[in-house]
């Protein structure tokens, strides 16, 4: 038997919006049924200002394998957040400086969605201010050169970057994902593994349509 390694390779769509984001037509169902065939190990549920998908599914491993961990995007003038923690009695609408500084204090973690889209794009000195340490890099719904724009901010702050799909649709499920190199079953795992580094670096990559 020759000698082997077994890295683990663990493939998350880390930011899916189900129709508890009034602008979704993805079925919760459709995620749990279609996510493995779409070669994920996980999602992240990642609606729009709220956690309520927790009184829809358990959190964690389900029966078919699949990891569900619940985490929201949250809005700030100042850009969207992917926050992950203990945050299902967080108030919407506080500014980005006092979100970040409140998912720091309680343990969580924050990546900057899609921070070159036109519509609120991500605030730029909470980056430079080390504030947010994650970014999007692959954004499923973005425009080509939102995705390449990030690669300014991996050169000037050296930020990590993560993949989602920012899925609204099935067809969108999986479209973009991050592979982590730990595994992960529960919200734990997965805040430790993003603050830890365990991931590869998921880069906008040019030759990509
Ligand atoms: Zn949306
Ligand atoms: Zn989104």
């Amino acid at each position: 038997m020759p000698f082997s390694v077994y890295i683990t390779a663990m493939l998350f769509d880390l930011h899916v919006h189900t129709t508890l984001s009034p602008c979704s037509q993805l079925r919760l169902d459709q995620i749990l049924s279609q996510a493995s065939e779409r070669g994920l190990d996980g999602v992240c549920i990642t609606d729009h200002n709220t956690m309520e998908i927790r009184n829809y599914v358990p959190e964690g491993i389900l029966g078919n394998g699949l990891r569900v961990i619940f985490g929201m995007e949250y809005s700030t003038s100042g850009g969207d957040f992917l926050i992950f923690g203990p945050f299902e009695d967080l108030p919407p609408g506080l500014p980005a400086r006092i979100l970040l500084k409140h998912v720091d204090r309680t343990g969580g973690v924050a990546i900057a969605a899609h921070p070159f889209r036109s519509q609120r794009p991500t605030d730029e000195t909470l980056i430079k201010n080390e504030m947010c340490r994650i970014v999007e890099g692959v954004n499923g719904r973005n425009a080509h050169h939102e995705n390449a724009s990030v690669l300014d901010w991996q050169k000037k702050y050296n930020v990590a970057q993560v993949g989602g799909s920012d899925a609204h649709s099935l067809d969108e499920l999986g479209s973009a994902h991050t592979t982590f190199t730990t595994p992960i079953y529960t919200r734990t795992d997965l805040v430790n593994a993003l603050k830890q580094g365990a991931f590869l670096q998921t880069i906008h990559s040019s030759i990509a349509a």
